[in-house]
């Protein structure tokens, strides 16, 4: 309960300061409270809002408060930012939580605005002001990304973003696409294009296998040995960029052993290389505990693991990380004692992910990150991308 608390107000947190709003802590407990513990009942899923589906009352009601229109409803949304506590939400919510762990909830926890995190994997598609970038990174307690282009976002924008911004945005070369996916001579000219301009010290991931989502996005399936794939690999090693896989193991059925066979072997290929799987290659924590002992080089990043980003993507096998408020014990232990293999990573992809969504992901984050001993925290929240893609650490 205390977690659950601590994170709604959080949340609130981002939301009030995406709006320009005065800080949390000065807003009156009662309305906060009545609109935590309102959340606290409806929130099934636990990402500390409450969406459609999980809504009692209609949707008419859920649409004339979901004030910014994101179908979900938000601490502030339910009257607990309107100062007195909005009349239909203080009508509807269960008792106020007891004042103790309220109290404890309006600071924030040690190390929240100390930690800064390292994304080791975002986007900048077509249709996003990159000036919107760099505050958010701010607002989220981000100071660096690793990014690529995606959808009709140019290489080269993000060549020059990073380029104008060497200390907060390293560029990686972006290999999805039909070119990719069916392997056309176009993807030479893609690949080469991008290795050859000196602002890319990265490579993105690389989709070998990404399950159909409904209408939205196609079954991808690339074998690790087709030659788009081994031309990528190559140019990942050669440079001693890390080599971030998409496989959606959880999704693949039947195929899941041989796939990863398929990720192993590449690993054990290029032993001194580092290999990573994006979106915790969704995996359960003892599928991956036996890649992290079988493989010294094999890595995590921790993106669409997390209850803000599952709740977006229902009906897939995503890796829930968490449970209720925290890390559930299994992976709380094998971070512990394997803090040089998991990376944090946000991988916003669409215009709509860089906004709460994203902030709501980083409070998340920040909030977990000080549960974990400081090591640990450091390792995942920033020091293991520093060191796997060399990237300078924050001035002091
Ligand atoms: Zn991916």
């Amino acid at each position: 309960m205390f977690a659950r608390t601590l994170r709604v107000s959080l949340c609130f947190a981002a939301a009030l300061a995406l709006a320009g709003l005065p800080a949390l802590y000065s807003l009156p407990a009662t309305a906060q409270d009545r609109a935590a513990g309102m959340i606290k009942k409806l929130d099934r899923d636990g990402d500390g809002r409450i969406s459609a589906s999980e809504w009692p009352k209609g949707k008419k009601a859920f649409k004339h408060k979901d004030a910014d229109g994101d179908g979900y409803l938000t601490a502030e949304e339910l009257g607990g930012g309107k100062g007195g506590g909005g009349t239909a939400a203080g009508n509807a919510g269960p008792p106020a939580p007891q004042s103790a762990p309220a109290a404890a909830a309006h600071k924030p926890p040690a190390g929240f605005p100390a930690l800064y995190l390292v994304d080791a994997h975002s986007q900048m598609p077509g249709g996003l002001d990159p000036d919107t970038i760099l505050p958010l990174m701010d607002q989220a307690g981000v100071w660096h990304t690793i990014l690529s282009a995606r959808n009709d976002r140019s290489p080269s924008d993000v060549a020059a973003f990073a380029e104008a911004h060497p200390q907060r945005i390293t560029a990686a070369v972006r290999s999805k696409g039909r070119a990719f996916n069916e392997g056309t001579p176009q993807y030479a000219k893609l690949l080469n294009g991008q290795l050859s301009t000196p602002a890319f010290k990265a490579m993105a991931e690389v989709l070998l296998f990404h399950a159909q989502k409904g209408n939205k996005a196609p079954r991808i399936r690339v074998a690790a040995t087709a030659p788009q794939a081994q031309a990528t690999l190559d140019a990942a090693v050669e440079r001693g960029w890390p080599f971030i896989a998409h496989y959606e193991f959880a999704a693949a059925g039947f195929d899941k052993g041989r796939m990863l066979d398929e990720f192993a072997a590449l690993a054990r290929a290029h032993p001194n290389h580092p290999f990573v799987l994006i979106h915790m290659g969704q995996l359960d924590a003892d599928d991956a505990g036996r890649l992290i002992a079988e493989h010294p080089n094999v890595h995590f990043i921790l993106s669409h693991s997390n209850p803000v980003t599952i709740g977006e993507n229902r009906g897939q096998p995503w890796t829930n990380l968490f449970d209720g408020g925290g890390l559930k014990p299994a992976w709380r232990a094998l971070i512990e004692a394997n803090p040089d293999r998991f990376i944090l990573g946000f991988d916003n992809v669409w215009p709509e992910h860089w906004g709460s969504f994203y902030l709501h992901q980083a409070e998340l984050w920040h909030r977990t990150l000080a549960t974990l001993p400081p090591a640990v925290a450091r390792a995942v929240a920033h020091g293991n991308a520093e060191r796997l893609w060399h990237l300078p650490p924050k001035p002091e």
